[in-house]
């Protein structure tokens, strides 16, 4: 089926097109910049740059596909969980579209589409169920084990404080390295010596294996950088930025593919998935692979711009859905900020 998929959960707008698992076209519109000042998204200014850029990436979407709305068998959106206002504008375009063209309308959780994503690769390989699937993304780390993407999705642990994204972001701003924290932490990271400050690892304690055997924590983490830095500074030392954005890398990445390995291992099931635009982070991909590649397990990084927020991997879910025969969404849906990834449509 040619499903148009449209994405407004947080700061990127994105509308994409597929046919089945063939990806079409992809274009995202980023309102990041207009956040950095704030150090974080700013909901407000979020749902405002969405409305402005809908109708434009809506256009070059269709465009990109060389596809007319009357073309496509179903549309989708994202409606949840993300931020509702933000949500909202997507829904409502989506909704007014499906009215106008008489297209049945499949609200689609965003999660799930993180995790569908991989299906849309141009290699042509297939993903293999069941996997372990880590969510890592700015709103979310989530481990996962999913037998079917549609109907058998099972949450292993999650984090019980901040996403691995969120401290990415709060750590760039305690060392001034700016917004989004991901790549600029990436960046100075490779400059630096990762065991030269050894940062504490969430949840790893052997009192942590029965109840947060795969849940993660990164506040104590972040915690321990603010100190860390703030130790320094009132002794009048400099702050070895380089060494600091290392440490903590490493410590993320540690604990994540620590875990992820960890449930691969006891579920017996060789293959890793990864998702959310914090699957971009150079060194988490890198320690993936070896730590997979040691335990005889297969790793699946979708690329890069299927990992970070986009509408293609929402047509996917929809496009899934409509191959399925599921029924469309009932018109009363809404904005569903808290959407469990188990629930895969509203
Ligand atoms: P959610 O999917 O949970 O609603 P989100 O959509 O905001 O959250 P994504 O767009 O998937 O999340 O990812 C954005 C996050 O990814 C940001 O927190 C950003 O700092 C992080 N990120 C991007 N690149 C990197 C990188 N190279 N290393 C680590 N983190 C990164
Ligand atoms: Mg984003
Ligand atoms: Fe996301």
């Amino acid at each position: 089926p040619l499903v148009l998929g449209i994405e407004t959960s947080c700061d990127e707008t994105g509308v994409g097109v597929v046919r089945g698992r063939q990806l079409l076209a992809n274009v995202i519109a980023s309102s990041m910049d207009e956040h950095a000042r704030f150090g974080g998204v700013v909901p407000e200014v979020a749902a405002r740059a969405h409305l402005e850029a809908l109708t434009p990436t809506l256009t070059a979407a269709l465009a990109e596909a060389d596809v007319a709305l009357d073309d496509l068998d179903a549309i989708a959106v994202t409606s949840g969980p993300g931020l509702s206002g933000a949500l909202m504008v997507g829904i409502g375009a989506a909704k007014a579209l499906a009215l106008a063209t008489g297209k049945p309308l499949y609200a689609v959780n965003h999660l799930v589409g993180h995790v569908g994503a991989d299906v849309l690769r141009s290699d042509g390989t297939e993903i293999e169920l069941p996997t372990i699937a880590l969510l890592v993304s700015g709103g979310h780390t989530s481990l996962l084990l999913v037998r079917d993407l549609l109907n058998d999705v099972e949450l292993l642990g999650e984090t019980i404080d901040d996403a691995a994204g969120e401290a990415f972001d709060k750590v760039a701003r305690l060392l001034g390295l700016g917004y989004p924290g991901g790549p600029r932490i990436d960046e100075a990271a490779a400059s630096g010596d990762p065991d030269a400050i050894r940062f504490p690892r969430g949840l790893t304690q052997p009192k942590d294996r029965e109840r947060h055997r795969y849940d993660f924590s990164f506040s104590g983490l972040k915690t321990a950088v603010a100190r860390f830095v703030e130790q320094r500074r009132d002794a009048g030392l400099e702050v070895p930025v380089a060494d600091v954005a290392a440490g903590f890398r490493e410590s993320v990445a540690d604990v994540l593919t620590a875990k992820a390995v960890d449930a691969c291992l006891e579920h017996r099931i060789p293959r890793l998935l990864l998702g959310g635009g914090v699957a971009a982070n150079a060194r988490i991909r890198d320690l993936a692979a070896e730590r997979t590649t040691a335990a005889g397990i297969e790793l699946r990084v979708p690329p890069l711009p299927l990992c970070t927020d986009n509408g293609a991997m929402i047509a996917a879910i929809g496009a899934a859905l409509v191959a399925a025969g599921r029924a469309p969404s009932a018109g009363g849906f809404g904005a569903d900020s808290t959407l469990p990834v188990t629930t895969v449509q509203a």
